[in-house]
């Protein structure tokens, strides 16, 4: 059994405890993580504050080269941490798995490479000049979820670096390793110090509240689920951290008469159900006009009945299990009590273990848990609407604000509907989709703050403004 050691300081450093981290696809152990004390923590961040006096100082070129050279290792290195991923994320090697995640990743890095914040000069008269100026922060605090943790890991860490802070990293319990050896493969490019890697299985400890609170730390960023979002906030008050949240989403996609169900379909499944539904920004809700309501039902069906479900070691596999026993006993919660109120048209039965099948589930109201709730599982609630005005307004009762989408062959009539959606990111025909160029981000309780792109990079620095 292998024993992960924290990265402290470019070094690795045992615990005097370690957890079990378990595969979901068969309950066997993949390795253990170390169970930091506070006194890690401490030694981590004093590590990344001694490392921020001359990686804040750098040339914007070399921060820029650190973020290229990662990207190249994390090419090089992208079949093993696709394997160790599988292994305890559960997410299929192959379709928009590991592999998948593992691009993404680096396609991140790369151009988080290219994005700069110049000085930007305000006034330049005969009444004198101003200047605004970026500046690194300090010690960032990354805390992480398991969903998508590699590519999570690298949203938060390289554009703190390539904005000349340093990092603690906190992954979360369920999918701590792929991120060690993240770490591990950044600090063979980096400084020691810029970026270190602190675990807790949040029993014994629970670091990330730790990391929210300690004055070391100036800026959270930090990816999870709105309850917990709200503790780091509460929490970084007492300091007056700077925050970037992203949390929850319940997103919902309103399909209009116009379209041809058949050629929907796939973009409808994997909306929804791409990495099992645990994806902040899948698709939750499906609101379908009467007029074609059968018909988007039964090729939903047609489409998601052909989808191979295994192990994600598997390479035929393209969907793994749920993650996780909490997060599959919510499915099952949320699913049985749907059950007695609408359709199932596919699925609602768990498999073995972890597995649960994408489960279709038709004539639901807009006050059924299913539909309300950020179930986070394989699951889709679909819902009849005859009014396009009660759709948007169902869609928008929602304390979420990530994500939503418009099907439609009016283009110009999805754009009306999409731009009264309140939530951060719309798309029309597809669900979901990233880039490293858009910022994205939540509103109302789904977050604050952006990623991606320069309007996101601007979150890992304070402005100074120059006058003379
Ligand atoms: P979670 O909130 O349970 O955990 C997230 C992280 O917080 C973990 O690292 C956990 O160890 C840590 N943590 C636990 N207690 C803490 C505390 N008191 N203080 C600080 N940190 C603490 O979330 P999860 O179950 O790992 O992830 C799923 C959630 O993440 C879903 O709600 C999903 O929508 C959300 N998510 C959002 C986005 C986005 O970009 N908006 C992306 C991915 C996931």
């Amino acid at each position: 059994m292998t024993d992960f050691p924290m990265i402290i300081n470019g070094l690795p450093v045992s615990a005097a405890a370690h957890f079990d981290v378990k595969n979901p696809a068969t309950g066997e152990t993949v390795g253990r993580a170390p169970n930091a004390s506070r006194d890690h923590l401490d030694q981590a961040v004093a590590a990344a504050e001694a490392a921020f006096a001359s990686w804040s100082q750098q040339p914007d070129a070399v921060r820029a080269q650190a973020c290229l050279d990662i990207a190249d290792k994390l090419g090089e290195q992208a079949e093993d941490l696709a394997q160790l991923l599988t292994r305890e994320q559960g997410k299929p090697l192959n379709g928009l798995g590991s592999r998948f995640e593992l691009g993404g990743a680096r396609a991140w890095a790369a151009h988080t490479a290219s994005l700069s914040l110049p000085v930007k000069v305000l006034q330049d008269n005969e009444q004198g000049r101003i200047e605004l100026h970026r500046k690194p922060i300090g010690v960032v605090g990354s805390i992480t979820p398991w969903n998508w943790p590699v590519m999570i890991a690298v949203w938060h860490i390289l554009p703190a670096v390539r904005s000349g802070n340093t990092v603690v990293v906190k992954p979360s319990p369920f999918t701590p390793l792929s991120t060690i050896r993240l770490v591990e493969l950044m600090n063979e490019v980096l400084p020691p110090g810029v970026v270190n890697v602190v675990c807790s299985d949040d029993q014994a400890t629970n670091i990330g509240a730790a990391i929210s609170a300690h004055p070391g730390i100036r800026k959270i960023v930090f990816t999870g689920s709105i309850n917990t979002g709200k503790k780091v906030m509460a929490t970084a008050a007492e300091t007056v951290k700077r925050l970037t949240l992203e949390l929850g989403g319940n997103d919902a996609a309103i399909v209009l008469p116009d379209v041809d169900p058949k050629a929907i379909a796939e973009g409808l499944f994997w909306g929804a159900f791409i990495n099992n539904g645990q994806t902040c920004a899948a698709m939750k809700r499906l609101y379908v006009h009467e007029s074609v309501y059968d018909g988007v039902c039964a090729a939903l069906v047609d489409y998601a009945k052909a989808v191979p479900v295994g192990p994600g070691s598997d390479e035929a596999s393209v969907l793994g299990p749920i993650n996780n026993r909490m997060q599959f006993e919510k499915v099952q919660r949320l699913v049985d009590a749907a059950k007695s109120k609408g359709r199932v048209l596919l699925g609602g039965e768990p498999g073995e273990g972890l597995f649960f099948p994408p489960t279709l589930i038709a004539d639901l109201s807009h006050d059924d848990p299913l539909v309300f709730e950020e179930q986070f599982g394989p699951a889709l609630p679909i819902i009849k609407y005859s009014d396009v005005e009660d759709a948007i307004r169902q869609a928008n009762d929602s304390p979420n604000g990530l994500g939503g989408s418009v099907w439609s062959q009016d283009i110009d009539k999805a754009r009306q509907v999409a731009s009264r959606l309140e939530c951060g990111s719309v798309w029309i025909n597809k669900h979901g989709a990233i880039q490293p160029n858009a910022p994205f981000g939540g509103v109302k309780s789904s977050g604050c703050g952006v990623e991606f792109g320069e309007e996101g990079l601007a979150e890992y620095t304070d402005i100074q403004v120059i006058f003379n």
